[in-house]
């Protein structure tokens, strides 16, 4: 009978959902899968990205480590696709890859100031308090006033952290290293911006109930925000969503204020216009453009001014897909380019710029097929739909010199690479447990890289 070796780089959502929906499906040919990761624990952004006080999300982690448990496929941590093992070594193993890479960078903010001491992207502020090993451990949480840019559920988590109490989150499994970060930050008022008005926001109303549940935190609206037009009107009608996004803002409206010690602030019709430079080349207030409803669900400038003193920005206006060597990339997108999860590549024969043919044996799924919008449970539909090329695509895949099982591990050892896998990870993930377990708490997170390994390694 065929087989299929097949390589997958990346352990989060997207690249575990690939592998149990190829092993699940209908096939007439055996799968043998090998799983990659630069981190040297698997679940991605499941893991690094969805915040701490979310354990109903963070326990998606239990489905996806069943997968995994099931025995089938071998997972390889602390392995980076690009320098540690190359798309030539992956020809030479395997009859085919798919990329689950996500996207783990901040998509840039073009306005003046954005780069000043103070502002940052709420990607690595994310990966901070997640626990990231890349990431430095610690953060500055010097200031009193911060400004988070972007009406999407990472603004929300950015805000939400910034302003809880940390001690409000000890009951989570944040690393040590961030609640001692958080228990000494003196911020007050947390102002978040959007440039379109309370009908238009990306944040879903799971994300945007939960800041007004936080202990000794006011939340702030502002009237001027809620003369809604048409537009705005038939939203609320229309959209369920809108319609609850609305009445949980329009409640906070009638709260009384005044008597918490923090506060967040929701500005709505506010486009970011510059960062301003406090004289020392730090971050010293935020200035931004007052908008109007456009009549048609948009907005257009007023050419009125506003600016608040703020100490740090965040900007939370999305994330970016990276590109990986040897494979193509759509660099305004931040995706690997493709249909329908079958990677595309210029096409040379072609006389026409813009042309591209299939590049055999080379599969995208996830945030890097498809941008980074959607939830977990999204990856799991593109994963479907890649998994289908894939099999029917039989016939084009790659013929590898040496497709044994073996032979992956021969490389990774001769070029001295310190890779985990399963078992590693089940002993890190028992340490973790039972640091927590020792305090009371559910898991508390090992964060530098050696660390992490040595345990993995440590049954070896
Ligand atoms: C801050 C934040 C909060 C979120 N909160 C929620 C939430 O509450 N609920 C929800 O449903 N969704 C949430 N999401 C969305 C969810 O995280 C994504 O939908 C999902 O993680 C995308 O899956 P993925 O597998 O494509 O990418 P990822 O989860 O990013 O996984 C990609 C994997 O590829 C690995 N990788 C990357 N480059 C390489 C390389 N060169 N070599 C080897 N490995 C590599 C990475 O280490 C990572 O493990 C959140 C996202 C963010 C950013």
């Amino acid at each position: 009978m065929t087989k299929l070796r097949l390589a997958i780089v990346g352990a989060g959502p997207a690249g575990i959902y690939a592998a149990d929906i190829l092993l699940k499906a209908e096939r007439n040919f055996d799968v043998s899968i090998d799983l990659f990761d630069h981190l040297p624990a698997p679940y991605g952004l499941v893991r690094y990205g969805v915040a701490p006080d979310h354990p109903r999300i963070k326990g998606i982690i239990n489905a996806l480590r069943d997968v995994l448990d099931r025995g089938d496929i071998r997972l390889f941590g602390n392995v980076r696709f690009g320098t540690d093992i190359t798309l030539e070594d992956l020809k030479k193993h395997y009859n085919a890859v798919i990329f689950a890479t996500g996207a783990v960078r901040d998509a840039d903010l073009n306005i003046p100031g954005i780069d000043l001491e103070g502002s940052y992207g709420a990607a690595e502020f994310v990966s901070w308090f997640d626990g990231h090993p890349d990431y430095p451990r610690s953060w500055p949480l010097e200031a009193r006033e911060i400004a988070v840019i972007g009406n999407g559920n990472v603004a929300l988590d950015v805000s939400r952290i910034l302003a809880k109490h940390a001690d409000d989150l000890l009951t989570t499994e944040i690393p040590d290293n961030v609640y001692a970060g958080l228990s000494e930050s003196p911020v007050t008022d947390v102002h978040i911006f959007g440039r379109r008005g309370p009908t238009s926001v990306k944040f879903t109303p799971l994300e945007l109930r939960e800041l007004g549940e936080l202990r000794d935190v006011d939340m702030i609206l502002y009237d001027e925000d809620f003369h809604y037009d048409d537009a705005a009107r038939a939203a609320v009608t229309s959209n369920k969503q809108v319609f609850v996004i609305d009445k949980v803002l329009n409640q906070w409206r009638q709260r009384e204020t005044g008597n918490a010690s923090r506060r967040l602030h929701l500005h709505f019709f506010a486009k970011p216009l510059q960062v301003v430079d406090d004289g020392t080349g730090k971050v010293g207030a935020f200035r931004w453009e007052r908008t109007a409803p456009d009549g048609e669900g948009g907005v257009v400038g007023t050419g009125e001014i506003r600016e608040i003193p703020v100490q740090a920005v965040y900007r939370a206006v999305g994330y970016f897909g990276s590109p990986l060597p040897g494979v193509p990339f759509d660099k305004k997108r931040g995706v690997i380019p493709n249909r329908e999860g079958q990677v595309l590549r210029k096409d040379p024969s072609s006389g026409s710029p813009g042309a591209t043919q299939q590049m055999y044996g080379v599969y995208a799924t996830g945030w890097i097929k498809r941008g980074p919008v959607g939830l977990i449970g999204h990856t799991k539909s593109d994963a479907m739909e890649t998994v289908r090329h894939l099999i029917n695509d039989l016939g084009n895949w790659w013929r590898p010199e040496s497709p044994s099982e073996e032979s992956v591990i021969e490389l990774l050892d001769a070029r001295g690479i310190t890779y985990t896998d399963l078992d590693g990870w089940h002993a890190l993930d028992s340490h973790e447990l039972a640091l927590g377990e020792a305090q009371g708490r559910t898991r508390i997170k090992v964060v530098p890289r050696d660390e992490m390994v040595q345990i993995s390694r440590s049954g070896q």
